[in-house]
């Protein structure tokens, strides 16, 4: 186990203090991003199906406000605990900053495997959670969004609860909301579609031939779905995709839209090939293969073989794209990834100390903290249509969010240039100087020192 592994948060620290030296950053903004603002842990009971009680532990934790608003997601996963929920409230401090969008950032999470849950059992913890935090979030103070295993149906019970609560229709107090309850268009696809106009830029860049880059997509889940949706259609070989239970791997390149039917019909991607009980050919497609589970709706045949999530990391493609979890690319496996480009989908999927050797490799990262970036820039849009009684249409939502991607690639990317540092650096360095023009503008200790506070 890595550093990293151990403690998130302590390893997502690091980062801060190597992106300082390049930031133009006060030493009080520096000091004020060590440690989250508050944080607030929950017990939420459940009363079960048949009739039992469960005590399920939740998080939300308001890391730093300085620009507004703290944001950022809720996640039901049974690897949840407090230090990746601050890693996380870090992040999405970072990454407001970096699209300078008028928020801080925040975090929330619950223990839970949320697949072992009736719907009904899911819709009361949901309930439950916000029962617990409604007087730690709003819509001018904190505001939650979808992250691993939530979705827009649970974010539409949260803000129903919260409405409750408050005996007021309250549909900015969360984002990512199902659009007949104030969502907004473009936002389901919105992280997915920040990094795919990202990796556009980089197209120019580096003069890519879409039919001859291979990519591979750790994650299946709403980012990893849309971003090789989307760079499948513009011509790009996808050729490996995993999710939590495995992956497909085709060299000539997987049919995407069949892959994203097949996983959201059967809801598993390994069900695309054959297993034993299933059926018993070892390659899916192969002929003589009956298994319904080979062929879409359309009669096509699914043909790919069959790759574990760690070999997925380490295949030779031009683009690797992590869009699981965080701590998957760390120092046991830097060494063995081939792709010279990762675009980091997921929050944290590389380690600090596999950080050092992906540089030493010139492994270029576009980092979590812009590549991600796209979802809550597009929850930044939703909250503005639901506190002014907007509705964009799908096409403003894009533009609007292709503007913002395309300009702070190019500023971290100059950045990057310029100093001769790792792109993660220059997105931490971009993101600092905007956190600490804020903490300045309120006074520190170069402004009271100086006896002007009696001026
Ligand atoms: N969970 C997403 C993230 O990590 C979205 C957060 C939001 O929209 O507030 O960026």
């Amino acid at each position: 186990m890595t550093a990293g592994q151990n403690d998130t948060f302590s390893d997502a620290i690091r980062r801060l203090d190597r992106a300082a030296e390049f930031a133009e950053i006060d030493a009080e903004a520096l000091e004020k991003l060590r440690n989250p603002k508050s944080i607030l842990q929950v017990s939420i009971p459940l009363r079960m199906d048949d009739g039992s009680l469960r005590v399920f532990q939740g998080y939300r934790v308001r890391y730093n406000d300085t620009r507004g608003p703290t944001k950022g997601g809720i996640r039901f996963h049974p690897g949840v605990c407090l230090s990746e929920v601050k890693a996380l409230a870090f992040w999405m401090t970072c990454k407001c900053a970096v699209v300078s969008i008028p928020f801080g950032g925040g975090k929330g999470g619950i223990i839970v495997d949320p697949k072992q849950l009736s719907r009904t059992e899911l819709e009361r913890l949901s309930r439950g959670f916000i029962a617990q935090v409604a007087d730690f979030i709003g819509p001018e103070t904190d505001i939650p969004a979808p992250d691993v295993y939530t979705n827009a149906m649970i974010m539409g019970w949260m803000m129903d609860e919260y409405s409750k609560i408050r005996r007021q229709r309250t549909p900015a107090v969360i984002t990512g909301k199902p659009i007949p309850l104030g969502g907004s268009l473009g936002r389901d696809d919105a992280t997915g579609r920040g990094a795919y106009y990202c990796i556009k830029e980089l197209e120019k860049l580096k003069d890519w031939q879409p039919s001859d880059t291979r990519v591979a997509v750790q994650g299946f889940g709403n980012a990893g779905q849309h971003v090789s949706r989307l760079l499948h259609a513009d011509g790009y070989r996808v050729v490996a995709i995993s999710d939590s239970r495995g992956g497909v791997y085709h060299p000539d390149g997987l049919d995407i839209p069949c892959l994203i039917e097949t996983k959201n019909r059967t809801r598993r991607i390994d069900a695309v090939y054959c297993e034993g009980s299933v059926c018993d050919c070892p390659v899916c497609g192969s002929e003589g293969c009956q298994c319904e589970d080979c062929h879409c709706s359309d009669g096509h045949e699914a043909k790919s073989e069959k790759i574990s999530n760690a070999a997925l990391l380490e295949l030779d493609v031009d683009i690797l794209i992590p869009a699981a979890l965080e701590n998957q690319i760390t120092a046991n496996n830097a060494n063995q990834i081939k792709a010279p480009v990762i675009v980091e989908v997921a929050n944290g999927p590389t380690t600090s100390d596999a950080d050092e050797i992906l540089a030493e490799r010139n492994t270029l990262v576009v980092p979590d903290i812009l590549a991600n970036a796209g979802g809550v820039t597009v929850s930044y849009f939703e909250w503005v249509q639901n506190r002014a009684g907007y509705s964009w249409t799908e096409k403003e939502v894009q533009s609007r969010l292709r503007t913002i991607m395309t300009e702070e690639f190019h500023s971290i990317y100059d950045l990057m240039t310029a100093k001769g540092i790792e792109m993660r650096t220059a997105a931490y360095a971009h993101a600092l100087n905007r956190i600490s023009a804020a903490v300045e503008a309120l006074g520190t200790n170069k402004y009271f020192s100086n006896g002007l506070a009696s001026t």
